[in-house]
């Protein structure tokens, strides 16, 4: 492993990666070259919250005690932490492998696509601006100016050329082929070299960076001195390569294989196990039982969650009241799309609706960052007033 500053200084540096020895007999081929580039900030750390007793806690905990009550470690992986404000988050281990990609194919510039405070486009532009390719990324909104806030004012910094499109034309047209029109029209219209990235970056080249992540933590748990065993993973879904990353892994690692819980945040779950069948597929998984489908092996690695509330990026107050109360907890900020969301569903519904399965469990919750999603719901928090307190010095 490269010093931290050694692998800034050499950002773009091209590494070969190979997959772990556990997983390599299960892929048919592996891209050739398969190259990498070291962006993030890993490994991340494993937290456990703290909770103090209750007598010494100024005021009730509403979350955790719930774990407390039955005896469950709950313990957090901080992927919240990958790369700071610009790089942080799930993505930028898909983009390890996808601008590998973009600079192997020596492309200059990338297209990619989401919604307006989407975390994908954020991580992308402000990776690609640090390689020196330039951003193209196309938005979803339905309204007329696009706001300076979150996300949104990180892709203005780094000077993303910003497409809109409205919910309507990405329901007709599909995120596949609108990055494709504005790849084509780079190309045709202004001699550029693109690069273009799937919604989310879940496609097979970016699903090896949450195979890997697996192996991460396989070698956080290997080193520890405490038996860890995991018996259940939850983390939020949204475009699913995080989820197929996962899932496939933790499945086939031999010291892992926790129960795989992913809450999705947009669509339905069966999308997902279809999403996430597809993606396997591209990526020429077989399994080690030749007479089970690659659908049969997802769904018996998986279980996919509804968890979109009012929708997606929409939150209900008991969401956000949850965001609020987990910072309150733990010191820890969830995000109001994914992670909080996916947490709060997976505490209220899943948890919630039968703890005694859940009693003396260990729970990893696999946070996948996007704190800046919570600058424009600031006002929905409903945040006490009084914590002010106007004195005179
Ligand atoms: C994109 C995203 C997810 C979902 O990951 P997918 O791989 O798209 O399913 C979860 N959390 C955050 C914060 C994200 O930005």
């Amino acid at each position: 492993m490269p010093s931290a500053t050694a692998a800034f200084a050499s950002l773009n540096r091209m590494h070969h990666y190979d997959p772990p020895e556990w997983a390599s007999d299960h892929f048919k081929s592996f891209p050739t070259p398969f190259p990498r580039l070291l962006l993030a900030h890993l490994p991340t750390p494993i937290y456990e919250p703290t909770a103090r007793s209750s007598a010494t806690q100024h005021q009730p905990l509403s979350i955790l005690q719930k774990f407390i009550d039955f005896d469950v470690t709950l313990l957090i992986k901080r992927d919240d932490l990958t790369g700071g404000v610009e790089l942080g988050g799930n993505k930028i281990r898909k983009l390890e492998f996808l601008l590998a990609e973009a600079l192997e194919q020596g492309c200059d510039s990338v297209v990619t696509i989401g919604g307006e405070q989407s975390n994908h486009c954020r991580a992308t532009a402000c990776a690609a601006r640090a390689l020196g390719l330039e951003p193209h990324l196309i938005l979803r909104t339905n309204t007329d100016s696009l706001g300076w806030t979150g996300n949104l004012l990180l892709d203005r910094m780094v000077g993303a050329k910003i497409y809109t499109c409205t919910t309507r034309e990405y329901g007709k047209i599909g995120s596949d082929a609108l990055v494709q029109q504005i790849c084509c029209h780079l190309q045709d219209m202004e001699g550029k070299k693109v690069y273009g990235i799937p919604l989310g970056g879940s496609n097979a080249v970016g699903t090896w960076g949450y195979l890997e992540a697996v192996n991460e933590l396989k070698m956080q748990l290997d080193d520890t001195d405490a038996q860890i065993r995991l018996d259940h993973v939850v983390f939020a879904c949204g475009s699913g390569g995080t989820a197929a990353g996962l899932s496939i892994g933790l499945a086939l690692c031999p010291s892992l294989q926790p129960q795989v819980h992913a809450v999705a945040v947009c669509d339905d779950p069966d999308y997902f196990y279809g999403r996430v069948t597809k993606i396997a597929e591209e990526m020429g998984f077989r399994n080690k039982n030749p007479g089970q489908s690659r659908a049969d092996f997802v769904k018996e690695s998986l279980i996919v969650h509804q968890g979109k509330g009012k929708g997606y990026a929409l939150s209900t107050s008991q969401e956000l009241q949850f965001c609020a109360d987990f910072a309150t907890e733990t010191g820890i900020i969830l995000d109001p799309v994914y992670s909080g969301k996916a947490l709060y569903h997976f505490v209220t519904n899943v948890f919630g609706a039968d703890p005694e399965a859940y009693r003396g469990c260990t729970i990893l919750f696999w946070h996948t960052g996007g704190a800046l999603g919570m600058y424009d719901k600031g006002c929905d928090l409903n945040l006490d007033a009084n914590s002010i307190r106007h004195i005179s010095f």
